[in-house]
């Protein structure tokens, strides 16, 4: 009698796991643990694992008719009797698609567009792209396989812009591939926000922070300047250029300055105080 009871709790899991019901959730609905279902499949000769390979089967066996008669997820979810998620996860496992005519029509080709759009602007993957654009979770890899496969057949490089447009102190990120560098490592291209300069940045630099700007704004702080002809003094050149409107001339002004102490742009003379100091 007992016996006969045991065995109808196996086929229930058995059924279950057969129709793509995470064990987990098996387990919670018949009161018992993930690993007492373990045992008692085990004692019968079988493993999770090998039970629910046949949702693969299933659906490989089932799919053929799915397309044929147009099924919807909700419609192959109903006839398996489980959730949407585990039917589209499942597919995307196995990289079929249920329904080629609605992902392949004007939908995805907005798709695409909207996941484009957010890599030129933002940088980033497809996945990152898709999850901003509000793509739930659980379709994520699907959608990522067909905006994949659309942008690829359209000879869009996206790869140059996977690290591109991302603020680290003042440095922003540009498209480009990295260069590699060390075992590890790669080098970006950056444009420091505080005067325009580009430099090749360690990716490990950007991201402890080492490194947030050019290294000559990085030491500006640290060079109080005057302007000969007013007298008035500033707490770096770049204060003092942009007092009498000649930011745009700043990168030139800093070479000359860095090197010499003074330069004179646009009928001022800007004096590197700390130059100076080390001069005399
Ligand atoms: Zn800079």
């Amino acid at each position: 009698m007992e016996k006969e009871e045991y065995s109808k709790e196996v086929r229930v899991i058995i059924a279950a796991l057969k129709i793509g019901k995470p064990a987990r959730v098996i387990a919670e609905e018949l009161g018992l643990t993930v690993s007492t279902i373990s045992t008692k499949l085990k004692s019968v000769g079988l493993t999770i694992k090998g039970v629910k390979r046949n949702l693969t089967q299933v659906i490989r066996n089932r799919i053929p008719f799915w397309l044929e008669n147009a099924y919807t997820l909700e419609q192959v979810a109903e006839e398996l009797d489980v959730t949407k998620e585990v039917i589209s996860s499942a597919l995307a496992r196995q990289k079929l698609r249920l329904i080629g005519a609605r992902d392949t029509s004007d939908a995805l080709d907005v798709l695409t567009e909207q996941v484009l759009a957010h890599i030129f602007t933002k940088g980033g993957g497809i996945t990152t792209a898709l999850r901003a654009i509000g793509i739930a979770e659980d379709m994520l890899s699907g959608k990522s396989i067909s905006v994949r496969e659309r942008i690829s057949s359209r000879g869009i490089d996206i790869e140059k812009f996977y690290y591109a447009f991302r603020r680290y102190g003042a440095w922003l990120t540009q498209p480009g591939l990295p260069e590699k560098r060390f075992v590890n490592d790669k080098l970006i291209s950056c444009v420091c926000l505080k005067c325009g300069a580009g430099e090749q940045v360690l990716y490990t630099n950007l991201l402890s922070g080492n490194s947030q700007s050019c290294s000559a704004c990085r030491t500006t702080a640290h060079h109080p300047t005057k302007i000969e002809e007013t007298g008035e003094l500033f707490k770096n050149l770049s204060a003092a250029i942009k007092s009498v409107g000649l930011s745009q001339h700043y990168q030139k002004a800093r070479y000359h300055l860095r090197r010499k102490g003074i330069c004179e742009i646009g009928g001022y003379t800007f004096v590197d105080m700390e130059t100076q100091l080390e001069v005399a």
